[in-house]
């Protein structure tokens, strides 16, 4: 037995036996050809191209049956690889003038275009990676004749693992079938970690590793609730795997109940469950889980994956989008966070040695007031249609916030002068995400209406512990006692000044710190909406008083350890699920 830690992509859990996807690999071989097999060669190409065209747009009909159209887009994107001029060039110039077969030119252009994006620093364009990987293993399975590797025609069941899976792989599972799985690569917020969501197969990512070590597997065993993958697991591992199987299931159809059902605890304090999202298209998915509103729209992806800066419209109609489908409930635009993890290439800013200690968000707005004030004027335009607010990333005191405050009055000067209409009491909120605002928090909260506390900064500012680097993630605590004590000083300090406090960090979505964050004060929680239903449960389950018990012994203990301890033994007894 051998148990793989990767990330969790979408929840449940299955075991079963395992499928390897990416077995078949082409092998390319490099060939002379003369002169005379050169028209031969591109016409073999052309019919490649357009078979694989025929393909994609049979994948992208059905996946808009099954999905919808937000999902098929990814295979226009598809198409437009298959249609590239440069590419179609560079093979026909191959083939041409090198007199090499079109497999390998092709595989050549291939391989060279995937390397650049794999290598970009930009995780949307480095994902692209497997975009290209995907059509081009299409173009070649036509051009040498073969036939197209299915997951629709599976005879049994199966999990499959792969070394990274396309989002055309992951359409194509039938969910009678492919019941689960596995990858070495991939990231929560991949296209296929998506899907998988979507088509609800639980799934693990991320796992490095897993299909070189699974030669020999019988059984596997995907948790995708707790990122967990078990190889050939023991009899009694598997025993109670099959239990929490089943108990997952009786608490999912338990927990779709919950959708309507207010967020409140059983002495009938009602607090806000809101979701966060990072593109438009996530909005059907916090409707189906009953989110109520949005309490982080992570606006820089619409900045991410693309060649120039989105205009001012282009920005506006996607704010309108969310207003418009979410309103009455709120949605809190979070202006710009580039920097730090997410880069764009066409901002040209200058290589930094700590980027998430650099110039990031708020910061770069402030340097670069045309692109924060194109923003704003985005939003206020967006404001007439909904229940926008905005809310500033990465504040580190007053002053930040009484700048940004500046150059939204004067962009809403400009609305008035020039008779635009927008909301004129748009709620403006700073996100507390560095320590050095969390204790200066009374000031900052003179200057905005309501703070969303953001642990998964917090917490690397706090600890120091980059975010990002797995090898000192076991000191990345959220329950170390110096965040509680932050989030208390926070909470604290917001009330005291007559203004909401919410949370949008990843600590949110964690149903077994719900009681802790309860009882600490917090008014509102935002989370990825796949986990509010589980969060809701929680706080449905017990009472304020018993919240507010547990925190002030939580903020008495010495160790994340002994905290979580206390949070397990108070969820286990109303959620056992939780806590195992
Ligand atoms: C946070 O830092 O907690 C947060 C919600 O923002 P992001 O993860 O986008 O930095
Ligand atoms: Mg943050």
């Amino acid at each position: 037995m051998q148990k793989l830690k990767g990330i969790p992509a979408s929840p449940g859990v299955v075991m079963g036996k395992v499928f390897f996807l990416d077995k078949e690999e082409f092998e390319i071989k490099k060939r002379r050809i003369r002169e005379d097999m050169v028209s031969k060669n591109i016409s073999r190409f052309q019919e490649a191209l357009a078979k694989t065209e025929e393909e994609i747009k049979e994948i992208r009909t059905q996946v808009a049956k099954r999905l919808g159209e937000e999902e098929a887009y990814i295979f226009d994107a598809h198409l437009l690889i298959l249609k590239d001029s440069y590419l179609i060039k560079k093979v026909t110039q191959g083939v041409k003038e090198k007199l090499i077969n079109v497999e390998y030119a092709f595989f050549q252009v291939m391989e060279t275009l995937r390397e650049t994006f794999g290598s970009m620093e930009d995780s949307y364009l480095k994902g692209r990676a497997a975009d290209i990987k995907d059509v081009g293993r299409r173009v070649l399975r036509n051009l040498l004749g073969k036939e197209r590797e299915t997951l629709a025609t599976l005879e049994e069941e199966v999990i499959v693992v792969a070394h990274d899976l396309s989002p055309s792989d992951t359409v194509s599972m039938h969910k009678e079938k492919v019941i689960g799985f596995a990858t070495d690569m991939g990231s929560k917020t991949s296209h296929t970690a998506i899907m998988a969501r979507a088509l609800e197969i639980p799934a693990v990512v991320g796992l490095k590793n897993i299909t070189q070590k699974t030669q020999a597997i019988d059984t596997l065993i995907v948790d995708g609730s707790h990122g967990l993958v078990i190889i050939n697991p023991d009899k009694e591992t598997l025993k109670r795997y099959k239990k929490d199987k089943e108990s997952f299931e009786i608490f999912e159809h338990e927990l779709v109940k919950l959708r309507d059902l207010p967020a409140q605890t059983l002495d009938g304090h009602r607090v806000i469950l809101a979701a966060n999202i990072e593109v438009p298209d996530e909005v059907k998915y916090v409707k189906e889980h009953g989110g109520e509103g949005i309490g982080l729209y992570r606006t820089e992806f619409l900045h991410l994956g693309r060649s120039d800066l989105p205009s001012v419209d282009e920005q506006f109609e996607a704010y309108k989008e969310v207003a418009r489908e979410l309103a009455p409930h709120p949605v809190i635009i979070r202006t710009l966070d580039l920097g730090g993890d997410k880069f764009l290439s066409y901002l040209n800013l200058a290589p930094e040695m700590n980027p998430f200690l650099g110039l990031r968000a708020i910061r770069l707005c402030l340097a670069d007031i045309p692109l924060f004030k194109d923003q704003l004027r985005a939003i206020l335009k967006a404001s007439t249609y909904g229940n926008l607010k905005i809310m500033y990333p990465m504040i580190s005191g007053a002053e930040e916030v009484k700048k940004a405050n500046q150059i939204l009055e004067e962009v809403e000067e400009e609305f008035k002068k020039k008779g635009i209409p927008f909301n004129k009491d748009l709620e403006v909120g700073a996100m507390i995400e560095i320590p050095s605002a969390a204790l200066t928090c009374e000031s900052i909260a003179k200057e905005v209406d309501f703070f969303s506390i953001g642990t998964n900064d917090l917490i690397q500012y706090a600890l120091a512990v980059d975010r990002v680097n797995e090898n000192i993630a076991y000191l990345y605590q959220p329950l170390h006692p110096a965040v509680l004590s932050l989030l208390k000083r926070i909470i604290d300090g917001a009330h005291k000044a007559g203004i909401w406090v919410g949370i949008c960090g990843e600590m949110a979505g964690e149903p077994l710190f719900a009681p802790l964050l309860l009882g600490l004060g917090l008014d509102e929680f935002s989370m990825s909406p796949i986990v509010i239903p589980e969060v809701k449960k929680v706080i449905r389950s017990l009472t304020l008083k018993e919240a507010k018990e547990l925190s002030r012994k939580a903020l008495k203990l010495s160790t994340a350890q002994e905290i979580e301890a206390l949070l397990k033994e108070m969820v286990g007894k109303i959620m056992p699920e939780v806590t195992t």
